[in-house]
């Protein structure tokens, strides 16, 4: 059992040691200046591209810049700002609400724990990782989005498929202040090589080390295994 994890984790390491020479700058996709827009952004990226969310936030944080205004905004001016992402009912919703709380409870600043990050409404461990990892430089967890869930898997790390128990898998198997590396590295070779429907193994810097490659996963994992 022991030699297992401690192979895994071997695999773990040098995974992340490729990827980092392969992608050697990894930041977050998102445009933001404040931690209370990267909160909005990645509230906004549920279910959308961040290419998508960045063509919307500029005209929302001019005439929403903080968390103040966003409590106080027209709830439909803020749909209406947010639409093209996609669910923006939802979305303006919890991000007025979220913002509500931070003025109400959190004394105008995005709080920084877990407990409270995640009290927020719209904000589940995903946000709260994203957002202490790039606006604190805290890694509170592992971010889990599509990407990492799909290639975690591949790599042989974890055998789940939710989201918060590949979390503690990958915990276990890196070092803390690597998480938010992986994370990012995972969707940039996520999206370039090993995709969802075709990976692209015969141009993968993974091949030797990666118990997928050239396997393939039954087709109903796969489709799992995509999903957020
Ligand atoms: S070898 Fe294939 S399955 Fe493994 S990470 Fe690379 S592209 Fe993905």
């Amino acid at each position: 059992m022991t030699s297992r994890i401690s192979a895994k984790k071997q695999r773990a390491l040098e995974i992340l040691a490729r990827l980092k020479q392969l992608y050697p700058e990894a930041p977050c996709t998102l445009d933001y200046e404040t931690p209370v827009q990267l909160m909005v952004a990645t509230i906004l990226a549920a279910q959308c591209t961040d290419e998508r969310v960045n063509t919307v936030t500029p005209a929302l944080f001019r005439r929403f810049p903080d968390a103040a205004a966003l409590a106080g905004a027209d709830v439909s001016e803020l749909e209406t700002l947010v639409r093209s992402t996609g669910f923006y009912r939802n979305k303006a919703k919890n991000i007025q609400a979220a913002c509500q709380m931070i003025m109400e409870k959190f004394g105008g600043e995005v709080p920084r724990s877990m407990k409270d990050l995640t009290s927020l409404p719209g904000v589940a461990r995903k946000t709260a990782n994203v957002v202490s990892a790039h606006a604190f430089g805290v890694n509170l967890g592992v971010t889990v989005d599509t990407h990492v869930k799909r290639l975690s898997y591949r790599f042989g790390l974890t055998k789940h498929t939710e989201p918060v128990k590949i979390e503690q898998d990958l915990m276990k198997l890196l070092p803390q202040p690597d998480w938010e590396n992986w994370s990012i590295r995972l969707v940039y070779h996520g999206r370039a090589v090993c995709n969802a429907r075709s990976p692209q193994c015969d141009r993968c810097v993974l091949v030797d080390i990666c118990p997928s490659a050239h396997v393939g996963q039954p087709a109903k994992k796969v489709a799992n295994l995509s999903r957020n």
